[in-house]
């Protein structure tokens, strides 16, 4: 068997609305194939002139190089700084006084940070971290929630060339630990504590743990915000705020080579152990500002937010760099979605006028699980642009987020991206190409995606393969940090490189399974790891899993296969209901009956075990990895480092006995 088989049968296809296409950059599908065609015909060119849009103190003239294949090098000539680019660029016109952040706390309270202002408190801690010792090249570690100091943090480190990882506020000492010592950080900054669902996270015991085991780390430095108690070693620890005073203000952005390392950040682990993943300057910071112009469709009237969180790719690419580098003016929220109750989300939109809204599908389907009446209370009329990003989108949860927060009015932008990749990768671009629910449409700019057969020759429409991406881009990243074979394991060895215009290619394995439609469009089916093989086919998930969240009282599902001595495989399906619907036989039978008429008899599941919540990583996405054992009645193994809340996986193992 070398191909996935597809059952989905989605068919609706919705135009840009026509008054978004108008005002829109790229107004047209004429208009994105022309820049599409140049950036795969002429990509130095092409990505030159978009870098040329940014500062550079000494401007490139090469776009890539790979003459170390598989490691890429974009605009390896030039020299610029990507704090430069975010703050000091801006302040020579009117958006000095721009907001840049506008900054909402869980508890309520509000703090907008000016360009002017953000670039003070850049310098100001760029100058801090010096003091503390930290040079170009040395990696700092930042472990907070979500406040304008941990972007400010990030920007420092940036204009410093010193390379920071960040360490998403909820893991825990360990996880902390061993980041900060994979990285060998030199430098903490933290906070006593940060607020979620209205309780504090001690962030700064959770450090004071993991300092007991990282003998690389000689500072913290430490954000009062919950004013919880903490412990304060002198001459370790320092306050924010208060070192911060011992500094000066003046802080020229020195000139870093393009390939200087950028970050280390740590995928989900969602299929294994995360890997860190190593970006650097220029490259990065010309995808990032790319794809945020064009795919948010970037006005210097929006007010734009994004729900991640500064500890995920999507944070820093899609918080911090790209709308920086692009002026936007950016909405950060510290909290939880239902603090203090559901409807938090479009409250903060109607308040704040958001028009553009990026989230994940793991929060829209809670939302629909949550009930409609939380955004049917609030004015949405501010949001003109949706977006999602992180896992597939259920065709219905699309149709439910067009319905109730776009009013039918906002294209969606499903965009799929990596850790990896940097930026986004396959996405509608939203006044030029139609959209499918379900589907990510088609490629950025100067993205080469394939759907390949195991043999490595292509699929043909609608057959389910692996997808790969030939060719690199200026965000690719370059390497696991200190672990190069990983690097060239992971995702260089599944398909030998290809030799076109007297060169070799190394080809890219995203991992994940995707087929290719009649018109072009990509649909990602899942993770390889993850299909099942049941009666002779072999499914991705994401269209079982489709189904069953089309029927009307499903709210979430995640689909495994279980080993069967008859079957091979027998296909267990794991679902979460709406707020309300009620468990049993009659619903277990109805859903049953359900995938056997969309799909067909063959994928009818062979168990269905309702649950209230499925085993998720940190960053929201489900760990099919852990249900399958699950699924086996076996003992659940494996890296569990990043998974979010043990008490559900104890409790579906312990419905197993
Ligand atoms: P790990 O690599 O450690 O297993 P991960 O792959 O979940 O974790 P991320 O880099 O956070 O780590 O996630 C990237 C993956 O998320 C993609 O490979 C894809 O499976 C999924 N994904 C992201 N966006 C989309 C999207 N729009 N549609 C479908 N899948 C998506
Ligand atoms: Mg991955």
């Amino acid at each position: 068997m070398t191909t996935i088989t597809s059952v989905s049968r989605e068919a609706r296809l919705f135009d840009p609305p026509e008054a978004f296409a108008k005002a829109a950059r790229i107004p047209n599908r004429e208009a994105y194939e022309a820049m599409y065609k140049r950036s795969i015909e002429e990509p130095d060119a092409f990505w030159l002139e978009l870098a040329s849009e940014l500062h550079w103190f000494q401007r490139p003239t090469q776009g890539l190089d790979y003459s170390n294949a598989p490691h890429a090098k974009w605009f390896a000539d030039g020299t610029t700084n990507l704090a430069y680019n975010c703050l000091d660029r801006h302040l020579e016109s009117a958006r000095r006084n721009k907001a840049a952040l506008i900054f909402e706390g869980e508890p309520g309270d509000v703090r907008v940070l000016t360009y002017q202002q953000l670039h003070r408190e850049v310098c100001l801690f760029a100058n801090v971290l010096r003091r503390l010792g930290v040079e170009a090249g040395d990696r700092v570690a930042i472990y907070m929630g979500m406040v304008p100091e941990a972007a400010i943090g990030m920007l420092a480190c940036a204009r410093i060339g010193a390379i920071h990882t960040v360490i998403f506020g909820g893991f825990a000492a360990e996880a902390v630990r061993d980041r900060v010592n994979d990285a060998q950080a030199k430098v903490i900054l933290t906070q006593d504590g940060a607020w979620r669902r209205g309780s504090v996270v001690p962030l700064k015991a959770n450090v004071d743990k993991a300092l007991t085991e990282t003998p690389c780390v000689r500072h913290t430095v430490v954000l009062r915000r919950t004013m919880n108690d903490i412990e304060m070693e002198a001459g370790r620890d320092h306050d924010w705020n208060d070192i911060v005073k011992s500094v000066d203000a003046k802080c020229p952005a020195p000139a870093l080579p393009a390939e200087q390392p950028l970050f280390i950040l740590y995928t989900s682990g969602t299929t294994g152990k995360p890997k860190g993943v190593l970006h650097t300057t220029g490259g990065y910071m010309v995808g990032a500002y790319a794809s945020t112009k064009y795919v948010f469709d970037l006005k210097d009237e929006d007010v734009y937010w994004c729900t991640a969180d500064v500890g995920w790719v999507t944070g820093h690419s899609y918080i911090v760099y790209g709308p920086l580098a692009n002026g936007a003016t950016c909405l950060m929220y510290e909290g939880a979605p239902n603090q203090p109750d559901p409807g938090r989300f479009w409250d903060i939109i109607e308040r704040h006028r958001v028009s553009i809204l990026y989230t994940a599908p793991t929060a829209i389907r809670a939302f629909v699980k949550w009930g409609d009446h939380y955004p049917l209370k609030h004015d949405l009329s501010s949001l003109r642009l949706l977006g999602t990003v992180g896992e597939p989108i259920n065709p219905e949860a699309w149709m439910w987020y067009r319905r109730m927060i776009g009013a039918e009015r906002c294209p969606i932008v499903d965009t799929w991206w990596q850790t990896e990749t940097g930026g986004m990768m396959m996405t509608p671009i939203p006044g030029a190409i139609p959209t499918k629910p379900g589907s990510c449409t088609v490629p950025f700019f100067g993205v080469r995606p394939k759907v390949l057969r195991e043999d490595g020759t292509e699929a043909g429409p609608n057959e389910g393969g692996l997808l790969v991406v030939e060719r690199p881009w200026p965000s690719i990243m370059r390497t696991v940090w200190g672990d190069d074979q990983r690097f060239r394991d992971t995702y260089y060895t599944r398909f030998p490189p290809r030799d076109e215009e007297g060169k070799s290619w190394p080809i890219y394995f995203t991992g994940d399974g995707a087929r290719r439609d009649e018109h072009g469009y990509f649909w990602v089916m899942g993770r390889v790891d993850d299909v099942v093989n049941v009666a002779g086919h072999r499914l991705g998930t994401a269209e079982v899993e489709s189904a069953l969240v089309a029927h009307r009282s499903v709210a979430e599902a995640a689909v495994v296969g279980r080993p069967d001595e008859l079957k091979g495989q027998a296909l267990v399906a794991f679902v979460t209901l709406k707020q309300g619907e009620v468990a049993g036989k009659t619903l277990k039978d109805a859903l049953l009956e359900h995938v056997a008429t969309e799909i067909g008899k063959f994928a009818r599941p062979d168990d269905i075990r309702f649950t209230d919540g499925l085993p998720k990583t940190r960053s929201g996405k489900i760990m099919r990895r852990l249900l399958k054992e699950v699924a086996a009645g076996r003992e659940v193994k494996g890296d569990m480092t990043t998974l979010e809340d043990f008490s559900v996986l104890a409790k579906l193992s312990k419905d197993d006995e």
